[in-house]
């Protein structure tokens, strides 16, 4: 990586503790990653991005900053990247994934609280991540409970907004929400000082569209017989999605493609044939979490599809670009969030019918639940979700564990067990 060190200075980034963050993440990234065989040349490009993880996007947003662009962090699928871009600033998604940020969250956050909730928090405390840094507004939504007493902590380090997200999709509760993307329209308004017209909100859609486009072509290709890319390789293209420049990362995806559909027309294949092809389902998993995948992919599986945020739940409806006026744009934008099935709802039945849907159209041989730990309601929704699958006849285990890796072993003696049940050559 090149010398980034005044650049994170000028960001107010703990050089000490940063160095620490730096030293561990290549080595692990190489143990993960770059060790797989026959991994796509257009990878490059997406290694080239983690290997620069806190530089080279950083000094973009730092030169956008300049002229005068405000950065917006967000945590959430929910939060409608098409306004930040409408109003002249750039969306970057915060989460965190690494088990360094913990230490820094359990200061102000209790012990047995989501991995998730403490790492983002700990990134921003510890002054460890220059994407905090980078950002002049963080947006969280009241989707967990975890999530919205966190913001009030947060919101005494950093200008925080909140996005009240209902939690029954009824017709008030669309209504309530397009209320809420009307204020934080007008909050980005008022951070950019640039107004958000029908105009600049129509090209925000197509770019977002364009983005959505390009993953949903990508985990197309994950439906092929003969896998053209690991689960792992996927999962980390939807993680750099959450923070890349969305024109670049569409086209590299679009190049990615275009590499994958020739390897699946020659019939290459990153895994042996016979490999379980498995659906993954559950809680998010940021960047640089590829802990379950990794397992997974090391016990005698293959990741075909993620249920998840940093999955499908992202990009699988696009919004409606045929629109009238800008009411009916905002109107789209609601529709398309509030279809997000996450498990904050109630019901949330639409979830399970995605599952079932994706575990046909991936053709997969079993499923994963995954969740992190303290996430109660997806925690507790396993139990629906477990008797529809069962009588599907789809087989179905739950997975709960944090970042660390001191359940590693335990882990994949659980999943070759799962692997062994299941009857993959006849599928
Ligand atoms: S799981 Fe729910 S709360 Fe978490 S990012 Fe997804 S939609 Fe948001
Ligand atoms: S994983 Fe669950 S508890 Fe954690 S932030 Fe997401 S919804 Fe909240």
């Amino acid at each position: 990586m090149a010398n980034y060190r005044e650049l994170w200075e000028s960001l107010g980034v703990d050089l000490k503790k940063h160095d620490e963050l730096c030293a561990v993440l290549p080595e692990f990234f190489e143990e993960i990653y770059l060790s797989q065989n026959d991994r796509p040349e257009n990878m490059n490009y997406f290694n080239f991005v983690v290997s620069e993880i806190h530089g080279y996007r950083i000094q973009e947003l730092a030169d956008h900053k300049e002229k005068g662009a405000k950065v917006v962090g967000t945590f959430c699928v929910y939060v409608p990247d098409e306004i930040t871009f409408a109003g002249g600033g750039i969306g970057i998604g915060l989460c965190g994934g690494s088990d360094f940020w913990i230490p820094d969250g359990e200061k102000v956050l209790p012990r047995n609280t989501c991995p998730l909730i403490k790492a983002s928090i700990g990134a921003k405390l510890g002054n460890t991540c220059p994407y905090f840094s980078s950002a002049d507004l963080l947006v969280g939504e009241t989707t967990c409970d975890g999530k919205k007493k966190a913001w009030e902590i947060l919101g005494e380090y950093t200008p925080v907004h909140v996005m009240d997200l209902p939690q029954m999709k009824r017709e008030k509760g669309k209504l309530h929400w397009m209320d809420e993307i009307k204020i934080y329209k007008d909050k980005i308004e008022e951070l950019t000082g640039t107004e958000v017209t029908k105009e600049n909100l129509e090209k925000s859609i197509k770019l977002i569209n364009d983005k959505r486009r390009a993953l949903q072509r990508l985990y197309n290709l994950r439906k092929e017989e003969n896998l053209p890319i690991s689960g792992k390789d996927a999962l980390l293209i939807t993680q750099i999605a959450f923070y890349d420049d969305p024109e670049r990362f569409t086209e590299k995806v679009h190049a990615l493609c275009d590499e994958l559909e020739k390897r699946a027309a020659e019939g290459v294949s990153v895994f042996a044939e016979g490999t379980p092809r498995i659906l993954v389902t559950g809680t998010p998993m940021a960047i640089p979490n590829w802990k379950m995948h990794h397992l997974i992919e090391t016990s005698g599986g293959a990741v075909v599809c993620e249920e998840t945020c940093t999955g499908v739940k992202y990009f699988q409806d696009l919004v409606n670009e045929d629109n009238e006026t800008m009411e009916d744009q905002l109107r789209s934008l609601t529709d398309r969030y509030l279809n997000i099935n996450c498990a904050c709802f109630t019901p949330n039945d639409g979830r399970i019918d995605d599952i079932i849907r994706l575990y046909k159209e991936y053709k997969a041989d079993g499923v994963i639940y995954y969740s992190l730990p303290f996430c109660s309601t997806y925690a507790i929704e396993y139990k629906k979700v477990k008797e529809a699958l069962e009588k599907e006849g789809i087989p179905v285990i739950m997975i709960e564990t944090d970042y660390s890796l001191q359940d590693a072993g335990q882990i994949k003696t659980r999943l070759e067990a799962f692997f062994e049940m299941l009857d993959a050559p006849e599928k």
